[in-house]
């Protein structure tokens, strides 16, 4: 049995009667605020007031705010004189303050006393003192969320502002990610005045449309509202906002922009719990004594700064941390001297069980990394809207970027959003897109124009409810590129120097100009063809009627007539059959001279037949296969010599841009600075090649300075000049100018489409408006209204149809060869029987001589 002493059994029954929660009655807890930080100040006292109240924290102790007013400018010394005061006081924490310079010394007495400080402010070092406990979430994660919505939105090219070298430190995982990439960030600082106007005038000028805005939030006001005032804030620009406390600022002035400004929060100021803290703490201000000026809260119902609220929540954190020490351990608090060795031994365990709660607060879950950083917390992405600010997703540290808004709201937005605004369009006239109205009355404004263009815009003006206003393009031209300069010009130029929204017209959607623009989908297609005069009228061929054949079967024929009249003499004497005595050789005879059967041939090649015929198998066999012969060509030829007389001959030089290119006679030309030369320009084919060389080194110029006057060329060259011009232009043309025509197919095949911007936000919407016209016919129904109806349209119609169905009668010219061979046939035929006289007198006389002879 162990024998305990009576001063041992006083001891252990004096211990056991202490309670083990032993927290003093009052519990002081320092907080040093900036003097002009009323916000905060009321927070700390409401947040003291709250727990006091709740009797499930700190239930037999008061927390009692001790607070000590630091002004901005103040010297270290006096800071730490005042914290003194407070650990004199024995205050079991230290909360704020804000600024950074004072916010370190503090740190270290805290540190040396061990006395738990709490900060609510923007830190961004990687290590931090033992003693502290910061709410603010760390700089790197924050960047990271940066990172992580520029990822999403795929910015390639952006500018981040920033207004010190702190602010940079905020965008340190963005610039570590922008130098990996091949697309070059601008960095640009706010200068120290108030005057931001030059160097967003810089910014605006070099085009950029993304803007990363690192600056305080009392700066934020200025250079949107001075963006505005340079035209920076349009429908093209966004920007992203570092601080987290944009709600904050009154951002009316900017809501119909169309600018997309969008930042993150850490306190959502619609959530019930924030709601109806903010509703309790008014009333706490309005219990209290302050001016009128300093009532914070009633200026913006329940929008507060992450700070103020992050004070809150460091209060409960710190509240519910020694409340769970309490249970544990014996915690007696001692007002502590600076000049002293004494430290707070419960500070250390305190920290330790700060880093370890998990809890809800203001700022949703508020929990610790080992290394005492803020981590798992969730930010809210927010956007400035035509309804003010809202929640459009959140971003949390494991599955970044998570945006709540569909697609289709995103659109309906956009499409609020171009509602009534006045878009700029710009065009250049060529017929039938745009041209000016006939009017004998001076006609302002987009009234002034007309034509396929026009209506359309019109219509897809009417179905997203905006305006517009046309400007003609100063240069006269569609837009291409210089490559020495790398200079755009014409409505390409005008889109990319943001005097224009929109162009619209006969322009081409091309590789090179989707580089820098954007295109709608096709409204039209069309491909590159050849303009040209109309082949004219072949006058008639006296000897037309050979056409039927070529000179080859003429030929061939008459050859097979020679060697079929030859074989059948041979075989005529050859067969037995064809003798009139085959009993009698030679007494016999055959009809079957050579004379015979060239007349037998012919007689049956002209399907007139002959007094004799063949009767041997052999022979009748010739005359059947000549015969066969003789009707499938007489038949071929009947069918093609009625073709021939009737079908009246075209002749045309060119059949194709292929035979413009095979020739030099004919020159050919296009329209200067457009895509056809472009085509031709960038080809890869020898003949495309081929033909632009031919134009480059053509002299006069062959090039058009617009299609018109490619048209009038081609019209008054009279076949001396030919132009390449798209499909659509040229229908449109030869519908109204009938001594023109489309010469071949298409070279290429592509599409008009409206240009606009780079990333411009109405792309989506226009493609639908455009898709919506294309389903209801209306795009067909204005071409047919400004291709064949109006100005003309369908002149060249009656043309053709007249030529095509009228058959031709022959005349003279047609059939004369028929004539002169008649005649010539004559003229051989009285040749020959004076001849044959002749050889007959010569022989009669030559056998009266004979025969005189022998009778004498
Ligand atoms: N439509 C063309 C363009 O956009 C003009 C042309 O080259 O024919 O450039």
């Amino acid at each position: 049995m162990v024998n305990i002493s009576p001063f041992v059994h006083l001891v252990l029954i004096a211990f056991c009667l202490v309670p083990v929660n032993s927290l003093p009655d009052i519990i002081r807890i320092g907080g040093l605020f900036h003097n002009g930080d009323i916000d905060q100040e009321l927070a700390f006292r409401y947040a003291v007031e709250k727990i006091n109240l709740d009797k499930t924290i700190l239930p037999r102790s008061k927390l009692s705010a001790q607070i000590e007013r630091v002004s901005s400018d103040e010297d270290s010394f006096h800071a730490s004189k005042r914290v003194c005061h407070l650990l004199r006081q024995g205050v079991s924490s230290i909360f704020g303050p804000s600024s950074n310079s004072i916010s370190r010394h503090v740190q270290s007495i805290c540190d040396t006393m061990e006395i738990p400080h709490l900060e609510m402010r923007w830190d961004y070092r990687i290590r931090r003192e033992n003693c502290l406990v910061n709410l603010y979430p760390h700089p790197s994660v924050l960047s990271r969320a940066l990172y992580d919505i520029v990822e999403f939105w795929g910015w390639k090219h952006f500018t981040i502002i920033y207004e010190s070298n702190d602010s940079l430190l905020r965008l340190q995982e963005l610039l570590k990610a922008q130098r990996r990439t091949e697309y070059p960030t601008t960095i640009r600082q706010l200068p120290d005045t108030n005057d931001y106007r030059p160097l967003l005038k810089q910014i605006k000028n070099s085009g950029v449309a993304h803007i990363v805005l690192a600056c305080s939030t009392e700066k934020i006001y200025n250079v949107l509202k001075q963006s505005q005032q340079i035209g920076m804030m349009s429908d093209y620009h966004s920007y992203l906002i570092t601080s987290l406390d944009l709600q904050t600022i009154d951002l009316d002035e900017f809501k119909y922009s169309g600018t997309n400004i969008t930042a993150f929060r850490l306190v959502d100021p619609d959530n019930y719990n924030v709601r109806k803290t903010v509703a309790e703490w008014s009333q706490l201000e309005l219990r209290s004594d302050k001016k009128p000026n300093e009532r914070a809260f009633q200026r913006n119902d329940t929008v507060i700064k992450s700070e103020t609220a992050l004070i809150y929540d460091a209060v409960h954190l710190f509240a519910k941390a020694l409340h769970d020490l309490d249970t544990s351990q014996q915690i007696d608090i001692q007002p502590l001297s600076c000049d002293g060795q004494d430290t707070w031994p419960h500070g250390y365990s305190l920290i330790n069980y700060m880093k370890i709660v998990e809890m809800k607060g203001l700022t949703n879950l508020i929990k610790f990394d080992n290394q005492g950083f803020r981590t798992d917390f969730l930010l809210d992405i927010i956007e400035l809207s035509a309804n003010g600010i809202r929640k459009v997703g959140d971003w949390n540290s494991t599955q970044g970027v998570n945006f709540t808004r569909s697609f289709k709201e995103q659109q309906q937005d956009m499409v609020d959003n171009l509602k009534n605004k006045t878009l700029v369009v710009t065009a250049l006239l060529s017929d039938p897109y745009v041209m000016r109205k006939d009017s004998a009355a001076k006609l302002t404004g987009n009234n002034q124009f007309e034509g396929y263009a026009i209506d359309l815009i019109r219509e897809i003006s009417m179905i997203l409810g905006f305006n517009f206003t046309f400007r003609l393009v100063p240069d006269g031209r569609y837009g291409s590129i210089n490559k020495l300069t790398g200079e755009w010009d014409g409505m390409v130029r005008e889109l990319l120097e943001q005097r224009a929204d929109l162009a619209i017209g006969d322009l081409t959607i091309t590789y090179e100009r989707e580089q820098v623009v954007d295109f709608t989908m096709p409204f039209m297609n069309l491909g590159i063809s050849v303009l040209y005069r109309k082949p004219v009228k072949q006058p008639p061929n006296l000897f037309s009627f050979l056409s039927p054949l070529s000179l080859d079967v003429w030929i061939y024929m008459a050859t097979a007539y020679l060697g079929v009249s030859v074989l059948l003499f041979i075989l005529a004497r050859f067969t037995p059959y064809e003798w009139s005595n085959s009993q009698h050789p030679e007494k016999s005879d055959t009809q079957f001279t050579l004379m015979n059967c060239m007349w037998f041939a012919i007689g049956s090649l002209m399907q007139q037949g002959c007094d004799f015929l063949p009767k041997a198998v052999s022979t009748r066999m010739v005359a059947g296969m000549w015969w066969f012969f003789t009707l499938i060509m007489i038949s071929s030829y009947t069918a093609n010599l009625a073709a021939f007389l009737t079908v009246e001959r075209m002749d045309s030089p060119i059949e194709s841009a292929e035979d413009l290119a095979k020739q030099t006679k004919i020159k050919y030309g296009v329209l200067n600075g457009g895509s056809t030369a472009s085509f031709f320009r960038n080809s890869n084919f020898s003949t495309y090649q081929r033909m632009w060389s031919f134009m480059e080194s053509s002299k006069p110029s062959v090039f058009a300075q617009s299609n018109t006057e490619g048209v009038e060329r081609t019209t008054k060259g009279k076949g001396s000049y030919a132009f390449l011009m798209e499909s659509t232009s040229i229908e449109y043309v030869i519908e109204r100018n009938c001594e023109l025509t489309q010469i071949g197919g298409m070279l290429d095949s592509k599409g008009y489409g409206i240009a606009m911007r780079q990333n411009s936000p109405y792309r989506t919407m226009m493609n639908s408006a455009v898709l919506k016209l294309q389903e209801e016919g209306r795009l067909h129904i204005l071409k047919t209204r400004w291709w064949k109806e109006k100005r003309g349209g369908g002149s060249c119609r009656d043309d053709t149809s007249k030529s095509s169905s009228t058959a031709n009668e022959l005349g003279l010219a047609n059939v004369g060869g028929v004539f002169v061979v008649l005649m010539g046939g004559m003229g051989v035929a009285c040749v020959i029987a004076v001849c044959e006289f002749v050889w007959k007198s010569r022989k009669v006389a030559t056998e009266e001589r004979v025969i005189q002879m022998q009778c004498y």
